[in-house]
């Protein structure tokens, strides 16, 4: 494991900007406070003024949510990060701080539904164009680059877990001088870093594998000072989706033990996966680990995938059979999920289409939690069982 990446490096612990006030505690405190008063008039001004960084309201800084950031800054191997209240908040405030009306934007297809759905609503009444390409179609990439303002990308994507060579788009963008970005929450910094692989701005819906206990919705973005510096100024302060403290707390926790779950998440998600390969109602499996060797720029591979059925299998019958994998949406926690293709499809919100997001009626998508590898299997095959025999 690269020296960028320990989450049990007390370092970053030490830097909790609460001058010694934390006995030495193994866990930083939660600084649980809206505001933070001052001495005297001399020390307020000079705050206000900028001579001082020291928190002055949560909304801005807050010692907690900052020693978040700062881990996961060097996880990322980012100068810097900031974090939101939501993965969507983190992805909007990233967005519209790169872009104005008439402005245009590059993005994979795939994409996550409600960065799609951004998109498609207040991007389009102001007047910002998104142009999608398949990221795995690199010249495709090159001629729609030119001209554009921001490139959005997530690999894997989704749902149907398109890969793309992260570096060589990074590298088509930085050509043009448009800033990149990547949603990177499906492989977590653990298995992909994206700020190595020349991107710009990294974003996590820190809801799924940072925080890891499916008990925080929580975002962040990490970048170089100057391009997370012109979020941190405008859409942090004013868009206001502030991380909170107690929810960087738990997410401090969760990333403890990050690299060891994503390893064990690889390990049954891969088992379970190939055994669905083999089985006979099964079409595909869309699992970016099954392949010869890792797509370029991933360093291994997380629990999330989809597979697909072959005609006339009763999803709903697979469905409810189910016990151990619980019917559910997000992922990234300790508990295997399943969500079918045709309840997202059935989902009324706007826009939505299928081809947007690339997913069909007969998939379901799997979280594989941290329950023995057998046990799962074992609830997968009965599930599979009673489903064909329907
Ligand atoms: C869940 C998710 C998001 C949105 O994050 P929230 O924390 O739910 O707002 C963004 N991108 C991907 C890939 C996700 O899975």
């Amino acid at each position: 494991m690269n020296d960028g990446l320990d989450p049990f490096d007390r370092a970053s612990l030490i830097a909790a900007h609460d001058e010694g006030h934390a006995f030495d505690a193994v866990v930083p405190p939660i600084v649980q406070t809206s505001l933070f008063t001052f001495k005297d008039y001399d020390e307020m001004i000079a705050s206000y003024r900028g001579e001082r960084v020291r928190p002055i309201y949560t909304r801005g800084l807050n010692p907690t949510v900052r020693l978040f950031e700062e881990m996961l800054a060097k996880l990322e191997g980012a100068e810097d990060a900031i974090g939101f209240a939501s993965g969507m908040s983190a992805i909007s405030s990233t967005v519209l701080s790169f872009v104005e009306p008439g402005d245009r934007i590059v993005a994979v297809k795939h994409l996550y539904p409600d960065a799609f759905r951004l998109f498609g609503t207040h991007l389009k009444r102001m007047r910002v164009e998104v142009t999608y390409v398949d990221g795995r179609d690199e010249e495709a990439i090159a001629r729609a680059l030119p001209g554009a303002n921001l490139f959005y990308m997530e690999s894997p994507t989704s749902w149907v877990m398109d890969t793309h060579d992260v570096a060589a788009l990074a590298a088509l963008a930085k050509a043009e001088g448009i800033v990149s970005v990547i949603d990177n929450s499906w492989a977590s910094p653990v298995f992909q870093q994206p700020i190595t692989l020349g991107v710009d701005l990294v974003i996590h819906s820190a809801s799924k594998y940072l925080g890891g206990h499916s008990d925080v919705v929580a975002g962040v973005v990490a970048g170089s000072k100057e391009l997370v510096g012109r979020i941190r100024s405008e859409a942090y302060p004013y868009l206001g989706g502030k991380l909170s403290p107690f929810d960087a707390w738990l997410l401090i926790r969760g990333l403890r033990t990050l690299p060891i779950r994503m390893k064990a998440h690889e390990r049954s998600a891969l088992a379970v996966a190939r055994r669905l390969q083999d089985h006979p109602l099964v079409e595909a499996v869309c699992h970016p680990g099954l392949g010869n060797h890792l797509p370029a720029g991933l360093l291994g591979t997380s629990g999330l995938f989809s597979f697909i059925f072959r005609e006339g299998i009763d999803v709903r019958r697979f469905a409810d059979h189910l016990q151990l994998f619980k019917l559910g949406v997000s992922w990234g926690g300790h508990e295997s999920l399943i969500v079918p293709g045709e309840v997202v499809l059935a989902q009324k919100a706007q826009p939505n289409s299928a081809a947007a997001f690339g997913i069909s009626p007969r998939s379901v998508r799997l979280h594989v939690g941290l329950e023995g590898t057998e046990a799962l299997w074992s609830d997968l095959e009965a599930a599979l069982d009673a489903a064909s025999s329907g």
